[in-house]
């Protein structure tokens, strides 16, 4: 756990820390892997990371006209792509949008607490449901690769829980 997530899915907390800890995470691990945090990713990743709800690429490519860049599609998919490669951020298929990691430098299956309300996502980490589904798969004859769990629902802000 290195800070960046609140443990409460729309607990107010101070986000320009959230962000300036994903931009400097990002920035030591694509160092570490090799890759290239270029300006344009560095850009779509801090758009993604502007709040904790989920941002389609249309949305990314307007705001980064916002900010005096005229990016092209091809241009945003390919940064939202490397950006997923990496680990940096995730896409959340039930809204076709996309997420910013709280914790890229661990392997991690995300569970993904999704508010139908304020649109808030909070990615749980669960050993345990992982462990609990691979042998369920198991039990099948199944073998888990991957596991995105997209759950639907109200989060604590909005009276969700409790
Ligand atoms: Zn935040
Ligand atoms: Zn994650
Ligand atoms: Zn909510």
């Amino acid at each position: 756990m290195d800070g960046i997530e609140t443990d409460i899915p729309g607990a107010p907390h101070d986000h320009d820390a959230c962000v300036s800890a994903a931009l400097e995470t990002a920035a030591e691990l694509c160092r570490r892997q090799g890759s290239r945090l270029t300006p344009v990713r560095r850009q779509v990743l801090e758009i993604v990371w502007e709040s904790h709800r989920p941002v389609k690429a249309y949305d990314v490519l307007a705001r980064l006209s916002d900010h005096g860049r005229a990016a092209k599609p091809p241009t945003v998919y390919r940064a939202l792509g490397f950006l997923i490669d990496q680990g940096l951020i995730h896409r959340i298929e039930g809204l076709n949008a996309f997420i910013g990691c709280a914790r890229p430098n661990d392997a991690h299956t995300g569970y993904f607490l999704i508010c139908e309300r304020c649109r808030a996502v909070t990615e749980m980490a669960s050993p345990r449901l992982e462990t609990l589904l691979g042998q369920e798969a198991a039990g099948l004859g199944f073998t888990v690769k991957a596991q995105t769990v997209e759950i639907f629902g109200l989060c604590a802000a909005c009276g969700g829980g409790r």
